[in-house]
């Protein structure tokens, strides 16, 4: 089995982490709505997508 030749040092450990952050959720209005949506996904809230609805939302 490979294994590591050296101990990683803190530093080194926090170098490689500096990338794992998450980032927040990309959000966007919806043009038919205004209501927050996802890019490049279909209005939950009203079921439009492109200017089209997609879907019926019956409440
Ligand atoms: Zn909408």
């Amino acid at each position: 089995m490979a294994v590591p030749k050296r101990k990683v040092s803190p530093s080194r450990r926090g170098m490689r982490r500096s990338h794992d952050a998450l980032k927040p959720e990309a959000f966007h209005e919806c043009p038919n709505c205004g209501e927050l949506k996802r890019p490049h996904n279909l209005c939950q809230a009203c079921g439009h997508y492109n200017g089209r609805e997609i879907i019926s939302v019956g409440l």
